[in-house]
């Protein structure tokens, strides 16, 4: 009987997967590892609210490591270290590998824009004694969760002189921040009976900004303006701004809170823009951590745009990877296309994981959980894989055997149920240059809220097997 026992659990152990938990595996050295690895992620995130704020620090942190801006007509050699700033909203970094490009180059692609709320070109209005901005969301926000946050401003204003003005308003202990107004309560029968996707509307994202009137008051008379006057005259007084300005400006709203450990244990980080920027982190770390020069060219992008689709010059829809790649290849003499056909991709995005207050969405047997490692994702897209890159089985076994030669533990996902509803990556816009790509990523709970969870473990396990592909593959 007893060995019977035995016969089976080892017949399991052998042909049946067992799915683990980062924890079954990791050594206290590993835990503690991935417990400091992340104390500079959330300084990361708090530093990088923006793409133009994440380009910023990256390239500050490249240089730091030796890298220099690519100058397209110079010859780079192995081990050089390059970057290219896409205007200063994608920025691309890459060590040429000892071999020539035609063996192909690595790639690990990642997106370091995220949902927020971004004002119009005519946003400042009065009403009821208040001023207040239009908006316009960026990216697929749940409206509901964006009032009664303290939210940062943050961006550029181009003047009509051609000038540009940097805004970084609500991240500093001492700034003042803004913040959307919700109705009380006691006053909302009307709006529960709303469909909760109008819960709140886009219209309604109306950021207020300041409620003192214009005033000059000399010794014999009062005399009132507007808070509308008030605000822009601060503003012209800071920035030197006039209200025609914000046509020409980038101004977005993101949450001002900082990134913090989540859980009595510590064990996970809660923070804004970690869709993507937590495979923009790893990924980027992985390259400028890097040892020795790689045999493989290791290329980190870092786009823009992914969370509208990947349209505009700064996202992967747009050549500029390609022309970045071509270039490249024409300075060592090599067939661009040979370099594309032998050339492979990590589409590093989050995945959605188990939340088990809403299992209803995902199958169990299918979905990512939180702390079991990076996820591997043959497919994302919706509606019968529409919109998918869909990897071969080959390249998921490639890269599979690599996670498991460098003991990275990693599990399968999807996002959601079969017709569930879906998304995409920019895997199918790096798939289309004729690279093998698949999607890898960590996985993440309350995606594109203000306060989007990961798992220290899953952080750091992504930059392990990012640092695997970039120096193994
Ligand atoms: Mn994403
Ligand atoms: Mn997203």
């Amino acid at each position: 009987m007893a060995n019977k026992n035995t016969q089976i659990k080892e017949l399991e152990k052998a042909l049946l997967y067992d799915k683990k938990s980062t924890f079954k595996t990791a050594t206290a050295d590993e835990i503690a590892a991935a417990e400091s690895f992340c104390e500079d992620y959330k300084a990361f995130l708090d530093g990088g609210k923006t793409e133009r704020a994440v380009t910023a620090q990256v390239i500050t942190r490249a240089e730091g490591a030796g890298f220099t801006a690519y100058a397209p007509d110079k010859k780079y050699t192995a081990g050089d270290k390059i970057y290219v700033n896409n205007r200063g909203k994608a920025v691309t970094l890459a060590v040429i590998g000892s071999e020539p490009l035609d063996n192909g180059v690595s790639i690990i692609a990642s997106h370091i824009d995220s949902p927020r709320i971004d004002l119009k070109a005519n946003p400042l209005f009065e009403d009821g004694g208040m001023a207040f901005f239009k908006t316009h969301y960026y990216g697929g926000l749940k409206k509901y969760q964006w009032p009664a946050v303290p939210l940062a401003l943050h961006g550029v204003v181009v003047k009509a002189d051609g000038s540009v003005v940097q805004v970084c308003i609500g991240e500093d202990d001492s700034d003042p921040v803004f913040t959307v107004t919700d109705l009380l309560p006691h006053l909302s029968d009307a709006q529960y009976k709303r469909p909760s996707k109008e819960l709140i509307k886009g219209e309604e994202l109306n950021i207020l900004v300041g409620s003192k009137p214009y005033v000059i008051d000399d010794s014999n008379e009062k005399e009132q303006g507007s808070v509308k006057l008030a605000i822009m005259k601060l503003l012209h007084d800071k920035y030197g701004i006039v209200e025609r300005d914000f046509a020409s400006a980038e101004l977005s709203a993101v949450p001002a809170a900082k990134a913090r450990d989540v859980g009595f244990d510590r064990s996970l980080v809660g923070g804004y823009g970690q869709d993507d920027r937590v495979c923009a982190y790893t990924s980027m770390a992985a390259l400028l951590d890097m040892q020795g020069i790689p045999n493989k060219t290791a290329v980190c992008v870092l786009a823009d745009k992914e969370e509208v689709g990947s349209y505009g010059n700064t996202g992967l829809g747009s050549d500029y990877l390609a022309h970045f790649l071509e270039d490249l290849a024409a300075a060592q003499g090599v067939n661009v296309r040979r370099m594309y056909e032998k050339s492979k991709c990590l589409s590093a995005d989050v995945c959605a994981a188990l939340d088990p207050t809403f299992p209803d969405v995902m199958e169990k047997n299918n979905t990512a959980f939180m702390n079991h490692g990076i996820v591997l994702a043959k497919y994302f897209g919706s509606r019968g894989k529409s919109g998918t890159n869909d990897a071969s089985a080959e390249f998921v076994g490639e890269v599979a055997r690599l996670f498991n030669d460098c003991g990275i533990v990693w599990q399968t996902g999807e996002l959601g149920k079969v017709d569930a509803g879906g998304g995409g990556t920019v895997a199918m816009f790096v798939s289309r240059m004729n690279i093998d790509t698949v999607d890898a990523g960590v996985p993440v709970l309350s995606m594109h809220s203000p306060l989007e969870l990961t798992a220290k473990s899953d952080v750091h396990m992504a930059y392990r097997g990012f640092t695997a592909f970039y120096e193994r593959f």
